[in-house]
């Protein structure tokens, strides 16, 4: 997943965008970059692995001159954790430079760069963003928005993209409106980010969010929009309201936070826990559906597990094994709450049970007497193919076991998820607005065809179905 930045209008923008990344770590911690686009039209790019603080010190930014810049905080859910695959990717075509910033993932990215390649594009990284970059330099159109609307019109999946061909800066948001994105105003100035809580940062104000198929153009003559792009259904993603977004921004029309209270609301009344003492969450990101839970149950709110904000998130780790290692140094229960007592411990989202496991269990040193689980979402049983990592259907603990064996395996006294029609009794616009494929199995769009031949396969966790 990746978070997207975009200034144009404001002197020294890219210091803008550097804080506009640092409020967009969540989306993306493995790499950040940032290009800044001068006055004379010339192009500076610093590109860099590692988190945005440590990335951009004062000397790098200095060297990021001009009113126009775009950044991307990136975690690889297509192609490898590589220098190479660190946005902004930064090019010079025959149109002048273009750089480009992708939040989301090409269902077809393999075919078209099969033929890119074999009809002579040399690519130099493995992310999908790159073809995007040769389709439209491949474009025999004059004008440099015919040439991005002819490449948008080959490419399928989920792209919400900031993007700077010369000196001026476009947003797009694919047909189906997977991933977030907003225009803002700062002074005469106009922004464009991933969440709103990036625009709270710098104190610019949210003029809109982008409606799906929406696109335009920011230039000396202010905002251009262009006609959308061709209909789809709109298929918003409701993780980025379970899980993946900042609870302080408001997408897709509505406040994370509230969307996440009224989950966790929801999930009282569909699984209370009779006689629990308490209820805490899985810091941070089930905080506020814990909240709910509680609001919901009068049962009370807890502080029962400690998070230690010093280790990235879990996933965020290549291998299994650091995975797991890493769950044991980032949470920790707190004895006091938890001794003697039988808990509700609410979590967003299970999708390989390896750091519920591990939790658990430390849960249940710490002497806790019942252990009750509560999910906010459903079972998780399909990867994501538009830019959430959920990568293979072999991991998905729930995609190969019931209920019942996922609550044997992670050793609680009772698990409970909750249910998709629940999901939409808190989110607020409506099923069909939403892509929720990883739980529901409705893919909006064909699957990459590599994944096509790919069996749901059995894991050994917890033993065959
Ligand atoms: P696990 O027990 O290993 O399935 O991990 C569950 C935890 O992973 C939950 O606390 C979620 O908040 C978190 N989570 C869910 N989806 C993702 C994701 N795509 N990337 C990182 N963490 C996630």
């Amino acid at each position: 997943m990746c978070g997207v930045f975009g200034v144009r209008g404001i002197p020294e923008a890219a210091q803008l965008v550097y804080l506009g990344l640092y409020a967009l770590q969540h989306r993306g911690q493995e790499s950040a970059g940032i290009v800044s686009v001068d006055a004379s039209g010339q192009t500076h790019t610093q590109r860099h692995m590692g988190l945005v603080q440590e990335i951009f010190s004062p000397e790098r930014l200095i060297n990021l001159p001009g009113d126009l810049a775009i950044g991307h905080t990136r975690y690889s859910t297509t192609g490898s954790s590589a220098i190479s695959n660190a946005q902004p990717c930064l090019v010079n075509y025959h149109a002048g430079p273009l750089a480009l910033a992708h939040n989301g993932n090409l269902t077809n990215a393999a075919e078209l760069r099969e033929d890119l390649v074999r009809t002579g594009s040399i690519f130099q990284s493995t992310s999908d963003s790159e073809v995007l970059v040769h389709l439209i330099a491949r474009s025999e159109a004059r004008r440099p928005e015919d040439q991005v609307l002819d490449a948008l019109e080959r490419v399928e999946g989920a792209y919400s993209l900031v993007m700077t061909i010369g000196r001026a800066l476009y947003a797009v948001v694919d047909p189906r409106g997977f991933r977030p994105l907003f225009l803002g105003r700062l002074g005469d100035g106009f922004i464009v980010a991933s969440e709103t809580c990036a625009f709270d940062i710098i104190g610019a104000t949210v003029v809109r969010e982008l409606e799906p198929g929406e696109w335009l153009r920011i230039d000396d003559d202010g905002i251009f929009e262009f006609p959308r792009l061709a209909e789809r259904p709109h298929r918003r993603c409701v993780f980025e309201l379970i899980y993946f977004s900042r609870p302080d921004s408001v997408i897709f029309g509505q406040s994370v936070d509230r969307a996440r209270r009224d989950l966790g609301r929801r999930l009282a009344v569909e699984h209370p826990a009779p006689g629990a003492d308490c209820v805490f969450s899985v810091p941070d990101s089930a905080n506020a559906m814990a909240l709910g839970y509680a609001e919901e149950s009068g049962v009370k709110l807890e502080h029962g597990l400690i998070r230690n904000h010093y280790v990235g998130r879990t996933f965020i780790s290549p291998g299994q094994s650091t995975r797991t290692e890493k769950a044991r140094i980032k949470f920790n229960p707190v004895k006091d709450v938890v001794v003697g007592k039988s808990v509700v411990i609410v979590d967003d989202s299970l999708v390989r049970g390896t750091t519920s496991r591990s939790l658990i269990r430390m849960i249940r040193q710490a002497g806790a007497r019942k252990i009750h689980l509560r999910i906010a979402s459903p079972p998780i049983t399909g990867p994501c193919y538009y830019g959430i990592d959920t990568p293979t259907r072999a991991e998905l603990i729930a995609a190969s076991h019931s209920v019942g064996e996922i609550q044997a395996h992670l050793e609680v006294d009772s698990l409970g998820y909750l249910s998709l029609d629940g999901v939409y009794e808190a989110v607020s616009g409506g099923r069909s607005g939403f892509c929720d494929a990883c739980f529901s199995g409705d893919y909006p769009t064909q699957i990459p065809e590599r994944d096509r031949a790919h069996e749901p396969s059995e894991i050994s966790v917890v033993g065959a179905r």
